[in-house]
Formats: structure tokens, sequence, C-alpha cells
């Protein structure tokens, strides 16, 4: 397996650098074509990233480590290592812009960058979502895909509590006694606390004295020691004086430890020494309120992370409380009851929308742990219709075999009045209409909408159902920052067959319908891929009806001559080739849900840094 030290000796790797980090590299080497560079995904774990130069332009590819252990660009052929990669690359374009000609080297004196908190990071992510949102095993998963980069920062921001060097709010004169305690070692050096608006103090053993640096936080968050460079983060900063001394007396070596701290596994620390001095007694040392033990360590750590949270106002699309499944109360399990008991549920006048069905109205559920805010599909009274009432129960009861963190939950069904059939309630309602009313929200929050769709579309496709209405209108929002897939009416389970026929034309959304639905009434989850890469495009379009002004007919004559709608002006080139990639003719080479998703995963998180 190739892993960061078995390729650091290659004169093209830079390590851990960010893509415009790359793209100067990239320029100062001449930008000619085919020059390239090789460095460490920020992102993806164990996987890599490949820059090069084409046309004056630097493109960014993925690398990424396969389950089985070898490397490929996304949707690529797989190679043993990176260096394979890049050797097969050098003889066959195979999909990307041009061949690989030359490496662009580092320069004298600069060695790959090498992170040392990356595995750190992942552990406290994860530690951090089980935790505080209680999740556990595939939603855990999603969850920490979906959030990554912002949970990275969160960490990132807040990974310094849980590192040796860090003393919290010591006085000046308790940080030079712990620095002279011990060995006299040039380097040694720790990070105290000034006050609680993020300033703080890096103290450096240099001949026998120690030097206090000021380290202060600007309006945007960075933190910088005065004149120096601004980081994200304590750890960055860290990170940056141990490789450079950049203005300090000299580069910081060794940490000293905290003596209140607990040496906990994934522990990393600076250094060429890979243990740290023994621990120093603390008794003649003031020690440091709440770091005595784990559950306050931890509590500390819970505490800076909210604080983080509310500096950055970072708002985790799972803090909401919606995303709680009903039946997480092994008391409402136990009945695993969709009958729902119509005197705990109470109806709110407001409409949340409506259709030929009858109404959705906003209401309150009773639940044994507590009142919930639920939408209420409710079948018109006068509609006695059997037909009608049969489809809203074909929906229940594929909604009710649906359990995924981005499709909106059902609750369950109640018949009184008329027929209900009630859900978790998704506030801000279809992203279409938001968008339209929200025209600054930005295109990295529409990709992080677009990907959360693409994660609850692929864990359908994993369990066989097709949507059949797939679009903007049906996606619902709980936050700006979490979307959901609604609206099952049309949805089918598969079951082991391939694909469902529909017996007959209906009234379809047939803007959003596949070829081969409308020529041969096949639905799959290729064909809900399709409608996927419209839902793409009115995303972008902020709620654009697409192919304005035709008529289905025409939509159909246009797709038949290998026309497509164009690319939205607000829309990143990456995503428009990824909807034509939807639009494929043959639903044989249209990718499916997983290719999609993770394509839109790494564009996400490439950009999300
Ligand atoms: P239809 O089959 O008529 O398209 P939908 O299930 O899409 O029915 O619901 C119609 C409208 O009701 C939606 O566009 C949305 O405005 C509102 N709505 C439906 N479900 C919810 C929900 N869970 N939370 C909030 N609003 C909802
Ligand atoms: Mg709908």
């Amino acid at each position: 397996m190739a892993s960061v030290n078995s390729i650091s000796h290659l004169p093209y790797f830079f390590g851990n650098i960010t893509r415009e980090e790359a793209e100067d590299y990239l320029i100062q080497g001449g930008l000619s074509n085919g020059l390239y560079l090789l460095r460490q995904s920020r992102n993806y774990l164990g996987g890599f990233a490949l820059s090069l130069v084409h046309d004056k332009k630097v493109f960014h590819y993925t690398i990424e480590r396969e389950i089985s252990g070898s490397y490929a660009i996304t949707g690529g052929k797989s190679h043993r290592s990176p260096v394979e990669l890049i050797n097969y690359h050098s003889d066959e374009i195979d999909g990307l812009v041009c061949l690989l000609r030359k490496p662009c080297n580092r320069p004298p004196g600069v060695e790959p960058k090498i992170s040392q908190f990356e595995d750190l990071k992942e552990n406290l992510i994860r530690e951090y979502v089980r935790k505080t949102w209680n999740l556990q095993g595939h939603a855990l998963e999603q969850a920490i895909i979906s959030q990554k980069p912002q949970l990275e920062k969160l960490i990132a921001t807040t990974a310094h509590l849980k590192m040796p060097w860090f003393h919290g709010m010591i006085s000046r004169e308790d940080s030079e006694h712990r620095v002279l305690l011990g060995t006299k070692t040039n380097g040694k050096f720790l990070i105290r606390e000034r006050d609680n608006n993020g300033s703080y103090a890096l103290c450096l053993l240099n001949e026998g004295k120690v030097a206090h640096y000021r380290i202060d936080k600007d309006k945007k968050g960075k933190l910088s020691i005065p004149d120096g460079k601004k980081f994200d983060t304590l750890c960055q900063l860290v990170e940056h004086y141990s490789y450079k001394a950049d203005g300090l007396l000299r580069i910081i070596t060794d940490p000293v430890p905290n003596p209140d701290f607990h040496l906990t596994n994934g522990q990393l620390h600076l250094g060429q020494t890979p243990t740290l001095p023994k621990r120093h007694s603390t008794k003649s040392l003031s020690p440091v309120p709440g770091r005595s033990n784990d559950s306050t360590l931890l509590a500390s750590f819970n505490n800076y992370v909210s604080r983080a949270k509310r500096d950055d106002q970072t708002a985790l699309p799972m803090d909401t409380e919606v995303y709680e499944s009903p039946y997480a109360d092994p008391e409402e399990v136990k009945a695993k009851n969709v009958t729902l008991d119509r005197s705990l549920l109470i109806l709110d006048e407001q409409e949340l929308g409506s259709g030929n069905f009858g109404t959705v109205k906003k209401g309150t559920y009773e639940m044994k742990k507590g009142k919930k805010t639920v939408a209420v599909k409710i079948l018109k009274n006068e509609n006695n219709d059997p037909a009608i009432k049969d489809e809203l129960l074909r929906e229940a009861n594929v909604m009710q075999q649906l359990d995924n963190p981005y499709i909106v939950r059902m609750i369950g069904i109640c018949e009184a009045e008329s027929w209900m059939l009630v859900m978790e309630m998704a506030e801000l309602g279809p992203l279409h209409k938001y968008l339209a009313k929200h025209k600054d929200v930005t295109d990295k929050n529409i990709i992080e909408l677009v990907h959360q769709v693409s994660m609850g579309m692929k864990y359908l496709e994993e369990n066989n159902f097709v949507h059949r209405d797939l679009a903007a209108r049906n996606v619902l929002l709980v936050t700006q920052h979490y979307a959901k897939i609604s609206d099952f009416g049309l949805s089918k389970a598969l079951g082991s067959n391939e694909y469902y026929k529909a017996e007959h034309y209906g009234k379809w959304p047939v803007k959003w319908y596949a070829p081969e639905c409308m020529n041969f009434f096949k639905f799959s989850s290729k064909s809900d891929v399709w409608s996927f890469g419209v839902l793409m495009w009115e995303a972008f379009s902020y709620g654009q009806k697409p192919y304005k002004g035709m008529k289905g007919g025409e939509v159909a004559q246009m797709i038949e001559r290998g026309e497509r709608m164009e690319c939205p002006p607000a829309c990143p080139p990456e995503i428009y080739e990824l909807m034509k990639l939807c639009w494929t003719y043959n639903a044989d080479d249209r990718p499916p849900f997983s290719t999609v998703e993770l394509r839109l995963r790494n564009f996400y998180y490439d950009i999300a840094e």
C-alpha cells in the first residue's frame, strides 16, 4: 500500500498542500502544458490529488484509495499505486485533459508538507458525531460523509484542547515555570490562553530564557503572531512554526506536556522524540481548571465546540432534532404501529401545500417522549374515490420502509374524518421555492444540498426503490444546509426486478423523465439519475423552470436530437459536466447514484476547504 511515507521521496510530491498552493507551484514551474504535481488529499483519507496544467489552466483530479487498496481517479482505471497511475497517464490520456508530460518538482529546500493532525482529527470527528448526534452505524457514516468539511473545521478549531502542548489559562509566571522545569532544550514550547476572546501566547525556550509571543484573533477569526502568517487553527500555527522559524527566535521543537493532561490513544506530538518527557508532579503547579480527568476534559471540549460554533455560526444540519427517528424511542418501537391515534394529533390551520389529492397541513403529534411538529398530508374529504385512498396507502407503505437522514420520515397514518399521512416536518419547504426567494445562497451551499439529495438517492438505489418524481419541488429543506427527499406518491419497490414497467401513460412530470420512461415506460434508478440531473439544473438556476416555455413533446424531441439544457450561469463547469452525464441517452451508459454521489462528494470537499 502506498502510504504517504513511501511516496514522500518523490520530487513532485508536495504533501498536504492546498489547491491554491498547488496552483502557485505550477505557475512558478512555468504553466507549460502537461506540467503536473502530486499532493495528499486534504479531505479524503488515504487519497491523493493530481494537479495538471492545460492551456494555462490548472485541473485537479482526486485520486481515491479504493476499498481494495488500489488507486483510481474517480470513475477511472485502477492502479496499484499513485506512481503507477502517473506512469499510465504519461502514455494514455484516458479521460484527463491532456497527457502528464513533465513533473513539477519541489523547489530546493522544500519538503513535502505532512500533517500531523489528520488521524487525530478523524478520531475526534467520529467521537463528536457519535456523542452529540447520538448516531451509529450507517447513519453515522452518512452524517460524517455529508458534513465532513464542516466537521473538520469544527474539530480543527478545537483540536488543540487535545494537544499536550496546550496548557489552558495559566499565568505568564506559571508558563515560564513549566517551560523551565526539567531539561533546558532550545525549542521547548507551550501555548497558553490569555483570555476568553481567543487570545493566546506561545512560550518558547531560547538560550535559557522564555520568550512570549502573543497570538491574536482578528475579525475574521484568523490567528496570528503580530505581523506573522495567519491561521485558522492553533494546530496549524504550531505545525507551521515547527517547520519554519518565520520571525521567531528559532523553530519550536519539544512540546512541554500539560501536567494535567492524560495521554489517550491517538495523541500525536511534535519533535523527533517519540515519547514525551516524564510527567511532572502537579503539586507545585496550579492545576488548570477542568482538565483533571477525562470526563471534565470532554466537557470542556464540548464547551469549546459550542463556542466555536457560535463564533462561526456554523449550523451543522444534524444538530436539528428533526433527524431523530420517531422510532428512536423504544416505547414507540414496541408498538411499531403506523396507525396513529387521532386524539394525539392536533392540526394547525396553516396549509403547507396542496395538490389534487388534498392539502398538507402543519400539526403537532404527541409522541411518548413529547410533542413533535409534523406535516400532515390530508386527503380531500369529498373525495370518496377509493383509488386515491389506495394511492396514499401505497405512498405510506413505501415511506414506512425507508430510514435515511436525507429522506423525509413518515411517522404514521391516521384514519379519521379523512385519511392522513403524518410525516416529520421540513420547515423551510421545497428547494425550488426557497432558492427563488434566496438568491444569495452560495453555489457551495447548493452543492452541499444536492450532494445530500444524492446520498438519499444512493440509499434508494441500494435498496431497490425508484422514486419516479425526483425534482426540486420534492426536495424539502429542514435548514438551509439540510435537505430531504419527499413525495413518494409515484415510488415503487423494485424487489428483484431491474426496472418497473408502467402499464400505461399517466400524469407524468415528463420534463424530468429519461427517454426510456417516455419511450418504453421503463423506470429504474438510472431514470432517477436523469431526473437528478434536471434537479441539479433547477437548483443551480435558483428555482427556474426547466425547458422554459416548451411543451412536453417538444422536450422529448429536443432530447432525441441530442440537445440538452445549457449550463446555468451560477453553475460550476464540473457540475454541468455531471449534469450532462446524468442526461446520457442510454440508461446502461448513465452513471449510477453511487458514482454521482462520489463525484459530488469529492467536488464538494475540494471546494469546501
Ligand atoms: P404532491 O404529491 O402533491 O406533490 P407533496 O408530498 O409533494 O405532494 O406535498 C405537497 C407540498 O406540501 C410540498 O410541496 C410542500 O410544500 C408541502 N409538504 C409536503 N410534505 C412536507 C413536509 N414533510 N414538511 C413540510 N412541508 C411539506
Ligand atoms: Mg410534490
